[in-house]
Parts: C-alpha cells; structure tokens; sequence
C-alpha cells in the first residue's frame, strides 16, 4: 500500500555522493530519507577506479582540447568519443564546453577545485575510520606514467601548475620510474608521483557506509523510484515515488546523471551530459603495477587491490545509455599492454559501464538553487564523484543547516549554469 511520509531532508540517489549527503545531514542532526531506485551504490559510484585524487584539480576543458577532441572524433575506439548527434541539449552543452576551452577558464577552474579537493583526503580519511570501513582506504599516492617525451613535459607542467595550488607531486625521470614500476614498458620516459592521493574499492565504501547509515537514524528506501514533484511557488511540496509520496522540507538531488531528468520536470535545464565510461576488474596476475597508475596518454586508470586490479578509462558522449561497446573496452586493454607488455588480460571478473555526470565547465554542482528554496543539488561531479562524495556531503549538511560552509561554494553554485 502507498503511503505518504514526512521527513526533514530527501536524498535522492544512493551513489557515493548521495550516501556521502544523507551520511553528513543526519550526523548534523537531521531526520534523512534516502531513495533509489535501484541498489545502493548500482549507479557510476560501482565501476570506478576508486581514487580519492586531489591531483585530478585541472578542469577537463582547457586549450588544446578541442583540437586534440576533433582527432579522437573520428577514431570509435579513441580516448574521447563523441556521438555525432543534433540534439540541441548536447549542441548546447558542446558549446558551452568550448567556450570553457582556454587558459582562463581553467586556471579559474583549477584555483576553485583545488580548494574543494585539498579537503577530500583528510576528510575520507576522517569518515573511514570513524566507522571502521573495510575498502582497502589507504593514502599511497598515484604515479602517472608517460611514453611520449610530449607527454612527459607536458605531465610535468601540469606537475608545477598543480604544486602552485598546494597539491605536491614528485617528477621522476626515467630510471626513478622504472625502479619505483619494473613492469613498465621500456618506453615509457618518465613519471610524476603524487604522493597525496588514496584510493578504495568503491563498491565496498560506498555499500558499506550506507549500511551504517540506519544507526545514524537514516531510513534507506531501495527500488524506489522518485517519479514527480509537487510545486507551490517556489517550493516543492510532495515527491511521487513508486512507493508513495514524500513530503519533504529539503530535497537534495543526487541522482548521479539521471539527475538532468529530475531537474528538468523541476524546470531546471542543467549543462550536464552523461560521459560514458568503462572499467574491466580482473584477478591478481603477473605484470601488473604494484601502486595505482595513470596511464597517462591512453588515458586508462589502473588500480590494483589485495586480489583483483582494475583497468578503468575512455570517455564517449552518447546519451544516457548504458550499452557496453566491446570496441572501446578492448581499446583499454589494449592501450594497457602497451604499457604493462608482460600482463596478459586473464581471468576477467567483471566488464562495466557507467555514465559520469559531466558538467561543461568541468566543475561539479553543489548547492541550492535560486528557483527553487528547498532544492539542494549535488551532481555533476564528471570524473571526481567518489573524490568529491564526501566534501560534498559536508557542504551540503553546512548549507542546509546554515553553517558557513567549509569552502567556498560560490564556484559551484546552481545558478552559475
Ligand atoms: C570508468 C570510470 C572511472 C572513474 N574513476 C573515478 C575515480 O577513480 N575517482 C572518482 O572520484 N571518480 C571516478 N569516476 C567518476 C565517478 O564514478 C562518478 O563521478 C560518481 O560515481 C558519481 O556518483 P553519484 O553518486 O553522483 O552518481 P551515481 O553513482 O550514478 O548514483 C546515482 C544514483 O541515483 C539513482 N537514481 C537515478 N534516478 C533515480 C530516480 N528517478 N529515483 C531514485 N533514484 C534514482 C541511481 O539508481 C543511482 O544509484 C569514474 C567514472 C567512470 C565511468
């Protein structure tokens, strides 16, 4: 039977932002419902490559980009794939995302996100202790790798650029990097060693975090879809579920890249497209890195755990959708033995795709907006999500509390887009 049930703050979306929201609302004192419409954690927060990556502060558009993009474009099996298409929403969001592609926009970008992401590892950090989680959480930093000297210089750039906004990295030349990998291909020509960086199994943080969150009070509704919302003025009144209407004082919106559905019925356009992405998790096995590594010009993240390594990267611009195109999985592989040439691809655990909530200008959505008072929302956080779950949810819990929040959120505000 339907029912209709009242609660202070309704979070809608139990990925690692969502989780990460109800978690740090309902440590503020306040009665949380979260919703999904699936599992928890069955979204893009499942699949990732599980860094907590302070050095990822670059704003993916940036000069260069859009002549490099216009190669990719005609290769499917490229780094970055966009679908050819004339919807106007994905015109709109490709225009607004070159027009973000220059020097000053992303040392703009760089300048606000490093603010946000100097706070995520300690503050992760903080969360999986106090609740003891079992994801394999640990700080060991992250190695990019480069075969191309190209690559290299312009890795190291980035490297002081980065360093400039407090977040260090270490330049290794040639020999350092082979030391520190001996599995890397003879090419590859140098490295740069971010110490500051953590990862986990995302799966497993995520999963079992929100399996604490009933004891901080919050109800957790699984298989519930939220399918309308009730508006007075500016303020939404009721939410229609699949398992009956909420009436809530805050809706936070955290739906990952369904999120543009929700907000378009709220009549809010969002410059946000699903990137589409792919990961392949696999046994232990011979040739693999000992630390996580970043690929760098294949653009594929590699993560190894205590029994399992994941390989996760490529970006397609194709709608919200989630077919798995076996082309662009076999390109990670393929791009990995270019630089592990003694790992052989057994013993695959898992093939996975999942749609990161891109945001034109390369920075994520957190905060209320001016239309309506008691919508929050938290999404678009591109390739940072699982980085950004838990300074978000901080922010999210000062703002609806009115906490001066820990950073700025000016940068990320609503109404930017
Ligand atoms: C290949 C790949 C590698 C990545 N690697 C990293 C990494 O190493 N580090 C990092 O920080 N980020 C990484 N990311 C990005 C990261 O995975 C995402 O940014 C993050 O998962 C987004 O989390 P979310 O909670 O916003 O969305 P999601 O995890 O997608 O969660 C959204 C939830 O909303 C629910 N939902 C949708 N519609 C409704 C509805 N109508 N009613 C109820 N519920 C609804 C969905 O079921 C889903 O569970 C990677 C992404 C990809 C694709």
């Amino acid at each position: 039977m339907k029912t209709t049930q009242r609660i202070q703050d309704l979070v809608i979306g139990a990925g690692a932002v969502g989780v990460a929201c109800a978690e740090a609302l309902a440590l503020a004192g306040r009665d949380v419902l979260l919703v999904d419409r699936g599992a928890v954690c069955s979204g893009c927060s499942h699949g990732n490559a599980g860094w907590v990556t302070p050095c990822h502060s670059l704003p993916l558009p940036g000069s260069g980009l859009v002549k490099q993009t216009l190669k990719w474009m005609l290769r499917g099996d490229s780094p970055l794939y966009i679908k050819p298409t004339l919807r106007p929403s994905r015109l709109a969001w490709l225009w607004r995302f070159y027009r973000h592609c220059n020097e000053e926009a992303q040392l703009r970008g760089l300048q606000a996100l490093a603010e946000l992401n100097r706070q995520v590892v300690p503050l992760t950090r903080e969360l999986v202790e106090r609740y003891g989680l079992d994801c394999q959480y640990e700080q060991r930093g992250i190695t990019y790798v480069f075969r191309t000297e190209a690559g290299f210089e312009k890795g190291i750039r980035e490297c002081e650029l980065l360093h400039e906004h407090g977040i260090p990295g270490e330049i290794l030349q040639r020999e350092a990097v082979h030391t520190r990998e001996p599995v890397l291909s003879d090419d590859v020509c140098g490295g740069v060693f971010y110490p500051g960086e953590a990862d986990c199994v995302p799966d497993q943080f995520v999963k079992q975090l929100a399996a604490r969150l009933p004891q901080l009070g919050v109800r957790i509704l699984t298989d519930t879809e939220v399918e309308r919302f009730e508006v007075s003025g500016r303020e939404i009144t009721a939410v229609a579920t699949s398992a009956g209407t909420i009436q809530p004082e805050n809706v936070i919106l955290a739906a990952g890249s369904w999120t543009l559905v929700q907000a378009r019925k709220l009549g809010l356009q969002l410059p946000m497209e699903p990137g589409k992405g792919y990961s392949v998790t696999l046994r232990r096995q011979p040739g693999i890195p000992k630390q996580p590594l970043n690929l760098s010009e294949a653009k594929v993240g590699v993560t190894p755990w205590q029994d399992t390594i994941r390989f996760a990267g490529t970006m397609e611009l194709a709608g919200l959708q989630l077919k798995i195109n076996q082309r662009r999985v076999d390109a990670i592989i393929r791009e990995a033995k270019r630089f592990l040439p003694q790992f052989q691809a057994e013993d695959v655990l898992e093939t996975w795709t999942g749609m990161r909530p891109m945001c034109s200008d390369g920075l994520p959505i957190i905060g209320r907006t001016s239309k309506l008072k008691n919508l929050f929302l938290a999404t678009g956080h591109g390739m940072l999500g699982l980085t950004q779950a838990v300074v978000t949810g901080r922010l999210v819990a000062d703002l609806v509390t009115s906490q001066r929040p820990l950073v700025p959120v000016e940068p990320f505000s609503p109404d930017r887009c």
